[in-house]
């Protein structure tokens, strides 16, 4: 391995042959900051926000590698609102039998505003106390992780997993739930081009996204789609409409459009554009909207491979005693990042995937 030396490396020390002598010679990264207590004897795991396909196969995990531990595991439900109304029970192997292939999450999921506030969060820590709960698992996307930071920086022991439909969570290039939304959205685009095939129609997809057109971009790159807008990139219709005229006119047998829920034009005003200045764009958009049918499938093996590996993931940090930290992927490695690096922030779109598609597209 090729290593390079810091610049102050004391002579004497010695140029270090190997990794480990050089491991030996010199400090270790500073671990993440460590807040868990390795005496853990029982947690709790809740799942909030969005439900995401996959976040079942969480809980599982989660339960299983903390039974394993010899841990008490608390199911907490419906979000962080179950967690402030100390509504939660124990699980055991048994009670999360027969999960893993379904959507949606047993322990339900919930917004809670109360969550929001301090006094919210205190009342949550007080029901924590109450049952002796050492540390808390919360799978969830964006907002999630930032209420599991904000419990994080009062002193409770939090490990975050990623889990949302919409990709934009930093900290995991591919969050639980992804796969299994995007598949249902592949599902629908080939049937719908199929149909729009045989009666040389236009097609209009609106895919979920309100903030980040990933599941679009990737539905349409992968679905084979004429165009696609996202609530990143400025719309014009105009120039959707022309996409879909040259494609016509390049003999392509249909013309299907993408966008994401939250798009300057989506689906509802696009189509109103379209039916506005029909004569002159010479042809109309059948819509179909997906909404939540994205979130109600059966978690892919990808989902469930996933949510199984962060679950365990996340029993195994505090096993260390490090919590403050979301275990996602990258580089199909498990890895931690700071929740406080997390919350609050977005992962940006791979703006080179937006060029693809325009190329492609053609
Ligand atoms: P998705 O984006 O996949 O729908 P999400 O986790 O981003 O999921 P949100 O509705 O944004 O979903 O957040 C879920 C819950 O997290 C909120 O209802 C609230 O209880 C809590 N939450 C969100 N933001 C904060 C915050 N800044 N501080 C404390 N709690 C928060």
């Amino acid at each position: 391995m090729d290593l390079q030396l810091p610049a102050t490396a004391p002579i004497s020390a010695g140029l270090p042959a190997t990794v480990s002598e050089y491991t030996q010679v010199w400090p270790q990264p500073q671990p993440t900051p460590v807040r868990g207590r390795p005496s853990i004897k029982r947690i709790a795991v809740l799942t909030s926000g969005g439900d995401a396909p996959g976040m079942n196969a969480a809980i599982r995990s989660v339960v299983r590698t903390g039974v394993e531990r010899d841990w008490l595991v608390f199911g907490v439900n419906h979000g962080y609102a179950g967690l402030i109304a100390d509504d939660m029970a124990i699980l055991g192997r048994r009670d999360v039998g027969g999960i893993i292939g379904q959507g949606g999450t047993m322990l339900g999921s919930a917004r809670c505003e109360e969550f929001r506030t301090e006094e919210g969060r205190r009342h949550a820590l007080d029901v924590l106390a109450g049952r002796s709960i050492d540390a808390l698992v919360v799978v969830g996307g964006n907002g999630s992780q930032c209420g599991a930071n904000a419990l994080s920086e009062m002193g409770f022991p939090v490990v975050g997993v990623a889990s949302t439909i919409d990709n934009d969570l930093v900290g995991s290039e591919i969050t639980i739930g992804v796969d299994t939304a995007l598949n249902i959205a592949l599902e629908a685009i080939d049937r719908l081009k199929t149909t729009a095939s045989s009666h040389h129609r236009a097609f209009l997809v609106e895919v979920m996204g309100r903030a980040c057109g990933y599941l679009a971009l990737m539905s349409a790159i992968a679905g084979g789609a004429e165009a696609v807008a996202i609530p990143e990139v400025e719309t014009d219709p105009e120039e959707i409409g022309e996409k879909l005229r040259t494609a016509y006119e390049r003999g392509k047998p249909h013309a299907l459009v993408v966008v994401a829920e939250g798009a300057k034009y989506n689906a509802e005003k696009l189509a109103a554009y379209f039916a506005e200045h029909r004569e002159r764009l010479g042809f109309d958009l059948r819509t179909t909207i997906l909404g939540h049918v994205q979130r109600g499938g059966t978690p892919t093996a990808a989902d469930r491979l996933l949510a199984t590996r962060l679950g365990a993931a996340a029993t195994e940090q505090l096993a260390r005693g490090e919590a403050g930290v979301l275990v996602g992927l990258n580089k199909n490695e498990i890895v931690a990042t700071p929740l406080a690096d997390v919350a609050g922030k977005r992962k940006p779109l791979d703006m080179g995937l937006v060029a693809l598609a325009e190329v492609l597209e053609k």
